[in-house]
């Protein structure tokens, strides 16, 4: 909030948190249970994207259901849901991926979620290497959507362009194809 703790103040940092490879765990919780800090988060949001054309607002299994809602209410736009594998019927599926925390499988999304050429915007709590930023984004391609931005609260800065070679996405190109 303007008069309250820096962000980085509140969210609190876990080291090897889920596993050992993991040096630093940012967890968000402190940000939704400080109803001024949660707010503040989904004001920013809407006041960056009502201006532009959004058709729905498409969150990330599993935090991006908490920060999507809200910021789609705030829009008046449909909230869709990006599920992990396997926890929705009549979906489809992107290819696998790879993410902070290893290969996963792909990300889905139902059919009659999104039509073809609506405008989306994704959402989720924090970008790492953006591999499952990509697999949301690759969903929504495939049933013929566009993705006008996606948004995090968190950007873990170490994986902002990996290096050559090394198969993480390139997060700066994601959207320049
Ligand atoms: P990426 O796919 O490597 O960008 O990792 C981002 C995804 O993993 C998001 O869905 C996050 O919720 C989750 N994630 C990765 N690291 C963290 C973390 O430090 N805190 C909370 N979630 C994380």
């Amino acid at each position: 909030t303007q008069d309250g703790p820096e962000a980085r103040e509140i969210a609190s940092v876990i080291p090897y948190f889920p596993f050992k490879g993991i040096p630093r765990f940012y967890d968000i919780a402190g940000f939704l249970s400080r109803p001024a800090v949660f707010q503040r988060i989904v004001s920013i949001f809407a006041a960056r994207y009502s201006p532009l054309s959004i058709d729905a607002v498409a969150g990330m299994d599993a935090r991006g259901f908490v920060l999507g809602p809200p910021i789609a209410l705030a829009l008046g736009k449909p909230f869709l849901m990006v599920r992990k594998a396997g926890k929705m019927p009549n979906a489809i599926r992107s290819p696998p991926y790879e993410c902070e925390y290893g290969k996963r499988e792909g990300m889905c999304l139902q059919r009659d979620a999104v039509k073809p050429g609506e405008r989306v915007l994704i959402i989720d709590d924090l970008v790492a290497t953006g591999g499952t930023l990509s697999a949301g984004i690759e969903c929504v391609r495939m049933l013929g959507g566009v993705v006008v931005e996606c948004a995090c609260v968190v950007e873990l800065r170490m994986f902002v362009d990996p290096p050559e070679g090394s198969g993480l996405p390139n997060r700066t190109k994601l959207f320049g194809e």
